[in-house]
């Protein structure tokens, strides 16, 4: 190994913005946008972003005071000896949770130095730059506390500004209540009937209640229903999608290549979706993504946070493929959250630009993306480094 290619030092960064109005899906309203930054620097002085996605309080801990000390003087180059070293100094009390989430955040630092350090981008090293653009779908349309009728006004305003942007797909909330639903999932389609829309419960639904909305969404031409069921009753999956045309997608949840096989082997998911900066980092994605293929399922990254995270979904989109494909085949979409959230918005010289509702992928090593520490600063709640 070269010394110019150990890790010397582990930073990460707490970062916390208060937002001006709170939005709200079916479990909860957020007021602040939290994330969780890693930064591990080579001997040569590179350094590789990566983003965690969850509480960042335990995930600083989690890192500092855990995962950094085991990776401190290892190889920054070997993403999956250290994504092993780091796996099996945890699996005993922790096979995924927050603790998975922090080796993700770590994954994904390690995959941008890496492509730094090799000089290239994390989607060349994923494979191949299969394309150089992403075409992204909107994600918005939160619930906001007002009355139900002025909501659903304010919905088909907020999914027309989208359309208005060049996007010609969007995923809106459901899980409020039925009605509210069933009258929002009506009113978006007669107001945009060429939109092609999904729609997500974030695990809302019992079985009875999920088959009902299914077939709301079916009879509005929904591309995909997303976390119908509790991620806990897998099972439910399948008795859903046998009752079901629209296709069913979940795994933002899940974690690790074992978690997505006991997921995928019940049959009842369509589009798998691990987050890059939760479901065991880069490293893993591609790992459930090759485990996905053997079973003719497309994964599409659940994609939420800061702009290392959309770069990482980017780059592994564009090194992706279809299952089972052919040559005129729509491009598997990026999740794009319009949310408001300066940490992704106002934290990078060189952002993922997203116009017209495609997102050309980074062509920078690494993620592509550059973090102004500057700017950063004013955001950070809490900051850790541990060095050689
Ligand atoms: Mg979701």
């Amino acid at each position: 190994m070269s010394s110019t290619t150990k890790i010397a030092t582990i930073r990460t960064y707490h970062l916390r913005d208060h937002l001006e109005e709170p939005f709200g899906f079916s479990q909860w309203y957020y007021d602040t946008r939290n994330t969780l930054w890693v930064e591990i620097v080579a001997e040569d002085g590179t350094a590789g972003w990566g983003e965690c996605y969850g509480p960042s309080e335990v995930y600083q801990t989690a890192i500092d005071r855990f995962y950094a000390p085991r990776l401190l003087g290892q190889d920054a180059l070997a993403t999956d000896r250290n994504w092993q070293l780091m796996w099996r100094a945890s699996l005993d009390f922790a096979r995924g949770g927050v603790m998975m989430g922090a080796m993700s955040g770590m994954d994904m630092a390690l995959w941008d130095l890496r492509g730094k350090i090799l000089n290239q981008s994390v989607c060349e090293m994923m494979g191949g730059r299969h394309s150089d653009t992403v075409p992204c779908y909107a994600t918005g349309m939160y619930f906001k506390e007002m009355p139900e009728d002025d909501l659903i006004r304010s919905i088909v305003d907020e999914a027309s500004t989208y359309q208005q942007q060049g996007f010609a797909a969007l995923k809106i909330k459901v899980g409020k209540n039925p009605n509210f639903d069933t009258q929002q999932v009506e009113s978006l389609r007669h107001a945009l009937p060429d939109m092609t829309m999904m729609a997500d419960s974030n695990h809302a639904f019992d079985l009875p209640e999920a088959i009902r909305m299914g077939r709301v969404l079916e009879a509005n031409d929904f591309r995909w229903f997303e976390e119908p069921l509790s991620p806990e009753f897998e099972n439910q999956f399948r008795q859903l999608q046998d009752k079901l045309d629209i296709p069913i997608a979940t795994g933002e949840c899940e974690q690790t290549r074992f978690g997505f096989e006991r997921l995928l082997r019940t049959g009842g998911v369509q589009i798998a979706q691990p987050d890059l900066a939760y479901c065991g980092g880069p490293s893993e994605a591609l790992k459930i993504r090759t485990l996905a293929s053997a079973k003719g399922i497309n994964v599409i990254p659940h994609a939420w946070g800061t702009m290392l995270n959309l770069a990482s979904a980017t780059h592994f989109l564009a090194s992706g493929y279809r299952e089972p494909g052919r040559k005129e085949i729509d491009a598997l979409m990026l999740e794009y959250d319009r949310t408001p959230n300066a940490l992704r918005d106002e934290l990078f010289d060189i952002p993922v630009v997203v116009e017209n509702g495609v997102a050309t992928v980074p062509t920078g090593p690494g993620l592509g993306v550059i973090v102004n520490e500057q700017k950063m600063q004013s955001f950070v709640v809490n900051q850790t480094e541990l060095k050689v």
